[in-house]
């Protein structure tokens, strides 16, 4: 049996360790230490956000942009039903209601035509939701322009889902730094990793800084622990930290690697029937986080759980697409605003191999294996 080839797998560029090695030195193992403020500021200088704070996850990200712009129990919050389940449980954290919403079959994120229509709805009933989450699909960015206009129009506060999209463009601009609020993931299999963390970025200084204070506890400035609020064990570590500091040197060449597997598989698997890879939108770079492929069974003579069952047995994993919030038993009693676009691409779509280590040869082999069940 050859080495198990997995989904997207950490890749560590060398110079993660020489900064963990400094942090050790140093001894600035915990709590905070100076990585932490150089992985904000690399961040920052990267994506073009104003300001950050690193996190212990990306979740705890989406539930200190619910503290930190007053979403409150009993609130509605609108999110895309087509998503990890991560964007969705902090909503229920702070007891708020969440309601799904499908996706354009395009971009695969969220229909702003279906949102507008919502908003409009609710506005007339005076049942406005507090905030819109709006989540950008495997490197894909959501269509902002539109979605922006609606979301000023009624004054709810857009928070974008970035975990899934670092290094991603809506038109010249980082998709996570055009809402209120973005958050962003460094998760083992996202684009960058820290094994575990995530980063809360806004243009609101005040904001980012009361993120900042809820997150090691709401601790005020005394010398004693003083505290006027309740607090969060969600700062990263800057040990982690450290680890970002050396991912930071290399998200681009990540991406140029992330982009050519997928140009790959393209190549390789695009003419056969029944087989279909979401294109990259006009306004923005798509960083093929994952290759995404869509399996019309009828075409192609398998469908998708059937090439996913093929995958594991030759040790290959692949995944199905994220399986919509509104199908999920926990979040059954919610609504739903439409849900079949989602529905047919969790069915159809099928997550291949797409990590950066990935040699050609690996490449080839997968390609072969799809091919030779047509
Ligand atoms: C990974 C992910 C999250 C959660 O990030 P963590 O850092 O694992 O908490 C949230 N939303 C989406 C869309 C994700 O893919």
């Amino acid at each position: 049996m050859t080495d198990r080839i997995y989904l997207s797998p950490p890749h560590m560029s060398g110079e993660e360790l020489v900064q963990v090695q400094q942090a050790f030195a140093d001894n600035w193992i915990s709590p905070a230490g100076p990585h932490l403020a150089a992985f904000e500021q690399k961040f920052c200088a990267y994506t073009g956000a104003a300001h950050a704070v690193a996190l212990g996850s990306g979740t705890a990200g989406i539930h200190l942009a619910f503290l930190t712009t007053g979403v409150q129990a009993g609130d509605e919050i609108l999110v895309s039903t087509l998503t990890f389940a991560g964007s969705v449980n902090p909503i229920l954290y702070v007891g708020a209601r969440p309601v799904f919403i499908d996706s354009e079959p395009e971009s695969w994120n969220m229909d702003s035509v279906l949102l507008a229509d919502v908003l409009q709805k609710r506005a007339k009933v005076g049942r406005l939701p507090k905030a819109v989450i709006i989540v950008h699909l495997y490197g894909q960015s959501a269509d902002m322009d539109p979605i922006m206009d609606t979301c000023a129009h009624y004054g709810v506060t857009v928070i974008e889902d970035a975990a899934e999209a670092l290094g991603t463009y809506y038109h010249e601009r980082h998709s996570g730094t055009i809402g209120k609020i973005g958050i962003f993931s460094f998760n083992g299999n996202k684009i960058i990793t820290t094994s575990g963390g995530g980063m809360l970025v806004s243009d609101d200084k005040s904001l980012v800084d009361h993120a900042r204070k809820l997150s090691s506890q709401a601790r005020e400035p005394a010398a004693h622990y003083e505290h006027n609020e309740i607090g969060y064990n969600y700062r990263m570590s800057n040990v982690l930290a450290a680890i970002g500091c050396g991912q930071m040197g290399v998200i681009e060449e990540r991406i140029r690697r992330k982009r050519e597997i997928y140009d790959y598989y393209q190549a390789h698997l695009g003419d056969l029937p029944g087989l279909t890879f979401a294109r990259e939108m006009p306004y923005g770079r798509h960083t093929r986080w994952l290759t995404v492929m869509l399996v019309d069974p009828v075409m192609f003579g398998a469908d998708r759980e059937q090439i996913r069952l093929m995958l594991e047995a030759n040790n290959i994993e692949s995944r199905p697409l994220w399986k919509p919030m509104h199908l999920q038993p926990v979040f059954r009693e919610y609504e739903v605003v439409g849900g079949s676009v989602s529905e047919a691409l969790f069915d159809q779509g099928l997550c291949l191999p797409s990590g950066t280590a990935l040699t050609d040869d690996q490449l080839e082999r997968i390609v072969s294996l799809i091919r030779g069940m047509h």
